[in-house]
């Protein structure tokens, strides 16, 4: 019984790293996510029948909370609009680690009550040193991870819109980790549920108040950090456990979310501790962005085609308003049409472009645009100077050149797309709506840039009808 159960759990775990393996690429996501799928499936059926795992009386419990979290996640997934998959990932991930929490909870709780009272008895008597500090750093993490995925959650939501709860925001919440770090020191030979009630409730407001202050565009790195700490803390509770599957997944979760922090926070050129405890989302300098010089021109559907007819090339920047208009579907369509009349065609795309990593790239995948059009930050910036047109679809943050030329603006320091440098810039938006950061941007006022306002997927199919008539 026990080898089949270790087998079971180690066939999970390669499902697992077979899976995350064939999501690097858009060809084998879609199968990727389904190998991992079934792991997991193997793995908590396996731990179902696992009597040893559990009480016999938990069977109830466990059948309700698969049943509540099953279904839920099934009616969420399937109805979930694309543009609100990062509030729903922000959500799932708050809940692994949540998990991890509680399953730290139920070992800590468990060993104070088994000290009894009698002195010099503490957790780590009960749970030996090791397991003892792994479960302390995996309750650290996995609370600290749910309560900031909530927070998260409802921002991307647009359900809570706070920059700061107390006064000294940053400071309070140093203070707090300290006092955190020191109860967690404590927890480590206590007697006493006061101290892990006390830990636990403090790493919940942690959460939240570290959380809160992120603002601007800096989201990306800071939920791409929760995936992180989700992982870890699953798998340091799975040493807590002695539960191969958890330790393995939880190890590749950690891992692999770590390599997206470090590629988020290299986009957006911010460090991991300035994510968490710097001056998140706001004016470097200190002060409100510099007045704007210059006004908006509008630009019609049917001139913004003519001048894309005769361009040479034409780069297109796809943003968070093409996914809101659904607009991927036309905007190739476009594409192949300026293609068919001898215009070079490539796509830009910014890493933190829409709502979550690689946003951009479902979409256009999703939409047939071959790989080899798609073209990342650093490979397309050289190309904007030589282009006749960049025509901005929905992207506004990404393209603010404010990020680079004005030290006051919230954004500086956030590498951007060069579309201000093309010879043209054509901006598709619906009116004066600000894009995630709030910030105003630069580039519609500028020269060269003309503003074509509308729907995304609208605007787009009338400029596939006026290029079908030139
Ligand atoms: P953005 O800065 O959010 O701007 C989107 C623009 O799209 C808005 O200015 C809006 O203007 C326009 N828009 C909305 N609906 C539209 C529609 N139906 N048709 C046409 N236009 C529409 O988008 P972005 O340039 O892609 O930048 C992404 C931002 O999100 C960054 O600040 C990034 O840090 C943040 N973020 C990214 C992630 C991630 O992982 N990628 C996660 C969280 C946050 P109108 O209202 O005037 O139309």
């Amino acid at each position: 019984m026990v080898i089949m159960i270790q087998a079971s759990y180690f066939l999970a775990a390669v499902l697992f790293i077979l899976g995350l393996k064939q999501m690097s690429s858009p060809v084998t996501a879609r199968r990727g996510i389904l190998w991992a799928g079934v792991g997991m499936v193997l793995a908590t059926l396996v731990t179902f029948l696992d009597p040893s795992l559990h009480g016999v009386s938990n069977y109830v419990l466990m059948v309700i909370a698969i049943a509540v979290g099953g279904g839920y996640a099934w009616q969420k997934g399937k109805s979930v609009p694309m543009v609100d998959m990062p509030q729903m990932i922000a959500l799932f991930n708050g809940m692994g680690g949540g998990a991890a929490g509680a399953i730290a909870a139920v070992e800590l709780f468990g060993a104070i009550d088994q000290t009894q009272g009698i002195p010099g008895i503490g957790v780590s008597t009960i749970l030996s040193t090791d397991v003892a500090i792994v479960a302390i750093v995996g309750a650290f993490i996995g609370t600290l991870s749910f309560s900031g995925s909530l927070v998260a959650w409802a921002k991307l939501d647009g359900r809570f819109k706070r920059t700061s709860l107390v006064p000294q925001q940053h400071w309070v919440n140093l203070i707090l980790l300290a006092v955190v770090v020191y109860l967690g020191v404590r927890l480590f030979d206590t007697d006493s549920t006061l101290v892990v009630l006390l830990f636990f409730a403090l790493v919940l407001v942690l959460g939240v108040f570290v959380t809160t202050p992120v603002g601007g565009a800096d989201m990306p790195v800071a939920i791409s950090l929760f995936n992180a700490l989700t992982g870890l803390a699953v798998g340091l509770e799975g040493y807590v456990l002695d539960n191969a599957a958890m330790i393995i997944a939880g190890t590749v979760v950690g891992s692999a979310g770590t390599l997206l922090t470090q590629l988020m926070a290299k986009a957006m050129n911010r460090s991991v501790w300035n994510v968490l405890f710097g001056g998140f989302g706001q004016a470097s300098a200190g002060g409100e962005a510099s007045e704007i010089e210059g006004s908006m021109k509008e630009i019609q559907s049917q001139d913004a085609s003519i001048m894309m007819a005769y361009a040479s090339q034409v780069i297109i920047v796809p943003g968070y308003g093409m996914a809101v208009a659904q607009a991927q579907h036309k905007v190739w369509e476009l594409a192949e049409l300026l293609e068919e009349n001898n215009v070079s065609v490539k796509f830009g795309i910014h890493p933190v472009a829409g709502r979550m990593p690689g946003h951009m790239n479902v979409l256009l995948a999703e939409a047939g645009v071959p790989y080899d059009k798609i073209f990342d930050m650093d490979e397309i910036n050289p190309d904007f100077p030589s282009a006749t047109v960049a025509l901005v679809i929905g992207a506004n943050d990404v393209v603010n050149p404010d990020a680079r030329n004005d030290k006051s603006s919230p954004l500086y320091g956030m590498p951007v797309l060069d579309a201000a440098k093309a010879e043209n810039v054509i901006v598709v938006k619906r009116g004066a709506g600000t894009g995630f950061s709030g910030v105003e941007n630069a580039l519609f006022y500028q020269e060269n840039t003309q503003m074509l306002y509308g729907d995304g997927q609208k605007v787009v199919g009338d400029l596939i009808q006026y290029l079908k008539k030139l």
